[in-house]
């Protein structure tokens, strides 16, 4: 069996600046920051590690998206022209914190595979990843955006 390489969608393949200010402000407006998810654009270098990892490695993406836009992640996935792997979403009414729910998703995702490396953008999610021992490699390519740090923290939406 191939080892694993694992992708976040989010900041590290999916652009999302054009619907991070549905995040900003008092009122966070989570629908409509996920119904904008199917225009995001695409980062190129998350593109091209996706592919090089695919040579060598079975891939696998996990991101904090929720399963309603399960659908649509894997459509724009295929449009973008990424390699075909699993999709891990945050589970219905999983509210915690992105680094422990996505931690959670990660040692599942893990049983019985060599991880070769889980590639993710943010600081608390890849300190979570290496903290229980696996190799990261931390997408710097996207700005970062406090609105949404905060959010996927400390609201534990996405
Ligand atoms: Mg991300």
């Amino acid at each position: 069996m191939r080892p694993l390489a694992i992708f976040d969608i989010d900041g590290v393949l999916a652009d999302v600046r054009h619907r991070v200010h549905h995040l900003e402000g008092r009122r966070k407006d989570w629908g409509a920051f996920f119904q904008a998810a199917p225009r995001d654009g695409l980062h190129p270098e998350g593109l091209a590690l996706a592919l090089e990892a695919a040579r060598e490695c079975d891939i696998a993406y996990l991101t904090g998206r929720p399963e309603w836009i399960r659908a649509e992640t894997s459509a724009w996935l295929a449009t973008h022209g990424l390699p075909d792997g699993d999709l891990v979403m945050r589970r219905r009414g999983d509210h915690r914190p992105a680094a422990q729910a996505k931690l959670q998703l990660l040692e599942h995702l893990a049983v019985g595979r060599t991880v070769a490396v889980i590639v993710d953008d943010d600081v608390d999610v890849c300190d979570a990843y290496e903290a229980a021992g696996f190799a990261v490699l931390r997408a710097a390519w996207a700005p970062r955006s406090e609105a949404l740090h905060v959010a996927q923290e400390e609201d534990g939406r996405t």
